[in-house]
């Protein structure tokens, strides 16, 4: 058994049963039996249970919200659309069974038809971030494929994916076919790695265990989907609207408590309109409501963990160039106050290295070839912001910057309908959008002849 607190008061919240190995290699093998009929259940009602899998999500949206306000420290405004992303998910790939088709491929002497396998038993291992979406993210697409899920969540996040895997025998999924393996990375997760059993694994997390993972899987030629790390850019040129890209800069690095693969934590500003441009960061980053995360008004939470909220005050040290501050809750929780760095060089380690918090470098620029060669000065390239008026360097930016979702005078990046994912070591594969039935599918070629007995 292990506590699970409240990040925003340190209050115990639940205690939770932790996977053995052995528990979890059980499960895995239920798991492959239940996958033997699953794949069979016809794709008409393959799509009705996910679909009333979605409905229950949405009767328990509230729960599943406050859950995570207690468990995660989110916001609540944040939780909703969070437990309300895992139902459009479902909803989503529920239109998936009855369209995932093949080819027919003209031969001679027959007919060459294509089908989509399911490959199995998929193990999905989620960070503590963003417990419900990437949840949903990873079984979704998978259930509608025909696999079955064996999921382990966060050590420190594991009561909304815990809620997920009962609404789904609650909606009339199959026992087995979704299992919640609540537990440590270093036993469930590796044992999904090493369990020739498991024959995908879904990993969202750091790039450190990313890599780890990548490397067990490749003794078994396992296909592995990563979701990693990030240190993506905002990219503010001076013909831009400065005062929208300064207002909503912090959101966009803030949201989450910055705890956020996608988090612009690097703002580059022409040099031009840098002084201006932090004048008006100023007061748009003071206004960011950072408090009880169960308040309807809050904007920002706590960290996620004493031990978090340690590793994001390392970077904050006496040289550190603070240019201002928001505000943060005093007392028991793991608050830390929104933190602007600037001026901030490229190659500093503030910039370099993903810091996972409510800190944000700001960069100076000449011009668009030198922001293009900064914002390509990291090991990740998983989203990023433009904000020009000219739509011709708009382009020549999107196109020249190495990462896999990027924004144009706006900061969204993640719908469920469009593809999601990392360039270099920000991951590998892409989830959400209509191609993610591929990565939960072997493609089949077969033959049949028309020569022969009658
Ligand atoms: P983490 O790598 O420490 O843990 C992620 C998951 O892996 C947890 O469930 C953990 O228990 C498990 N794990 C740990 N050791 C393992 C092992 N040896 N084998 C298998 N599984 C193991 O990451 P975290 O601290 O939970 O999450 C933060 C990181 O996740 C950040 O780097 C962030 O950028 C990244 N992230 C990326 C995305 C994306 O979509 N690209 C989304 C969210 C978070």
């Amino acid at each position: 058994m292990y506590s699970v607190l409240n990040p925003a008061d340190e209050q115990l919240v639940a205690t939770v049963e932790a996977t053995t190995a052995d528990e979890a290699a059980a499960a895995v093998r239920r798991s492959r039996v239940a996958f033997e009929s699953w794949r069979d259940v016809s794709p008409g009602d393959r799509a009705m249970l996910l679909r009333r899998f979605a409905e229950a999500v949405d009767g328990d949206l509230e729960n599943l919200a406050a859950t995570e306000v207690r468990n995660s420290g989110h916001t609540i405004g944040n939780a909703r659309g969070e437990a309300a992303n895992v139902r459009d998910v479902l909803h989503y790939y529920a239109g998936a069974p009855e369209r995932l088709l093949g080819r027919q491929i003209p031969v001679a002497g027959g007919i060459d038809i294509t089908v989509r396998e399911p490959l199995g038993v998929v193990g999905v291992i989620v960070p503590w971030n963003f417990p419900m979406p990437i949840a949903g993210w990873g079984f979704a697409p998978a259930l509608a494929a025909g696999n079955t899920v064996v999921l382990k969540p966060a050590e420190l996040t594991p009561l909304t994916a815990m809620r997920l895997g009962e609404l789904a025998l609650e909606a009339g999924l199959p026992p087995d076919v979704l299992q919640v393996l609540p537990g440590k990375g270093s036993v469930v997760g590796q044992l999904f790695v090493d369990d020739p059993v498991v024959a995908k694994v879904v990993f969202t997390g750091s790039t450190e265990v990313g890599k780890a993972v990548m490397a067990g899987c490749s003794a078994h030629v396992k296909p592995v989907t990563l979701e990693l790390g990030g240190k993506s850019a905002n990219i503010v040129f001076a013909d831009a609207d400065l005062e929208r890209a300064a207002a909503t800069a912090p959101y966009a690095v803030f949201d989450n408590a910055g705890q956020d693969c996608c988090a612009r934590s690097r703002i580059l500003v022409q040099r031009s309109v840098f002084d201006r441009f932090l004048e008006l960061l100023e007061p748009a980053v003071q206004g960011v409501r950072v408090e009880d995360p169960s308040l309807e008004t809050a904007e920002m939470g706590p960290l996620i963990s004493a031990a978090h909220r340690e590793s994001v005050s390392s970077y904050l040290s006496d040289e550190a160039p603070v240019a201002f501050r928001g505000s943060a809750p005093e007392g028991p929780g793991f608050w830390f106050p929104p933190t602007v760095l600037a001026p901030v060089r490229p190659v500093d380690r503030v910039a370099v290295e993903e810091i996972f918090g409510p800190v944000v470098v700001v960069i100076p620029f000449e011009d668009e070839a030198e922001a293009v060669r900064v914002a390509n000065a990291s090991v990740y390239g998983l989203s990023g912001s433009i904000w020009t008026e000219s739509l011709g360097r708009a382009l020549r930016v999107a196109r020249g910057v190495e990462s896999g979702n990027l924004s144009v005078n706006s900061h969204s990046s993640v719908r469920y309908w469009t593809p999601f994912g990392g360039f270099k070591q920000s991951g590998l594969g892409r989830e959400l959008g209509p191609d993610a039935l591929d990565a939960f599918t072997e493609v089949k070629n077969i033959f049949v002849s028309s020569e022969g007995a009658t």
